[in-house]
């Protein structure tokens, strides 16, 4: 069943929405690995600054058209995002001819991007569901499913990262194409070192984002904003190579990474990698 955000139904949802007035962590911040736990971390007051923290001018500028020109080059048109977020790649596909379904398992982040798009002209189709089980929402078989700007960290277990991809992998055509980025944890768990430059994504540049705690299992990240409120995300770092054996042994048979939007990565350190996989 598909869900236009507006029909806002659901009891569960709602008082969700109302309850989670502020992050809560609890007394020990970086004991919380769960993936359930990305819902209490998008609270509104968040979502409605994540916009700050993610420039879309300044990301117009960093990604330029890599992943328009990625998916017109294979003959994709019918998308689905996966983490619509606040609705960047959506609207931005939109706006350029693709048929796009939104999709994200945050209502706060559902609402924001549709009224993202409606001030950008374009109205969303927009459907709440939990990658975990993505196909019980999404009925329809799509040319590419993106999951872009950091979304995949957020899930804690290896059994939650595989069964994700599973339904990535079987929301796709037989010839589909699964776009997926994330951060260059490597970097960051090798040389404990952050250098990110800030050109991609979190390209806001009155917003500090920095790690607060880095172990295998944790990358704890502190936003501060401009006003001085202070947000968290916990995350888990995501190496390369791990990425690309998962979805390798899911099914994808052709995997190209991209560090910061080329191919050319291997001499450099990227701030983020893209893999692009193919199922056939
Ligand atoms: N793609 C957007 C962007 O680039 O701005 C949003 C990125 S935001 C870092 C991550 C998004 O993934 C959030 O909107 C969050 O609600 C969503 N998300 C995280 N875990 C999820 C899960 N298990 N199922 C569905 N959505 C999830």
């Amino acid at each position: 069943m598909t869900r236009i955000f507006c029909n806002y139904g659901d009891r569960n949802q709602k008082n969700e929405y109302i309850l989670n007035k502020s992050q809560s962590y609890g007394d020990a911040p970086t004991k919380v690995r769960k993936t359930d736990h990305y819902k209490k971390e998008y609270i509104q007051s968040f979502v409605e600054k994540w916009d700050e923290l993610i420039d879309w001018e300044a990301r117009q500028k960093g990604e330029g058209k890599f992943f328009l020109t990625e998916l017109k080059k294979r003959n994709k048109h019918k998308i689905l995002d996966v983490a619509t977020g606040t609705g960047y790649h959506s609207v931005a596909l939109m706006k350029n001819g693709f048929e796009v379904r939104s999709a994200d398992g945050s209502p706060e982040m559902l609402a924001k991007a549709f009224e993202n798009g409606k001030n950008a002209g374009q109205i969303l189709t927009t459907i709440q569901a939990d990658w975990r089980w993505l196909n019980r929402d999404v009925h329809s078989r799509f040319d590419a499913a993106i999951c872009l700007g950091n979304s995949f960290t957020h899930l804690f277990s290896e059994n939650d990262r595989r069964k994700a991809l599973a339904e990535f992998y079987s929301a796709l055509k037989h010839d589909g194409i699964l776009i997926i980025d994330h951060r260059n944890y490597d970097a960051i768990l090798d040389n404990q070192d952050f250098t990110t430059k800030h050109t991609y994504y979190y390209a806001g540049d009155n917003v500090k984002a920095a790690p607060e705690h880095v172990d295998n299992g944790l990358a704890r990240f502190r936003y501060e904003f401009p006003d001085e409120s202070v947000y968290h995300l916990n995350m888990f770092p995501l190496r390369e190579q791990y990425v690309r054996k998962l979805l390798k042994e899911v099914g994808f048979q052709k995997i190209t990474t991209y560090g910061d939007f080329q191919e050319t990565h291997k001499t450099d350190k990227p701030d983020f990698f893209i893999h692009i996989a193919e199922k056939s």
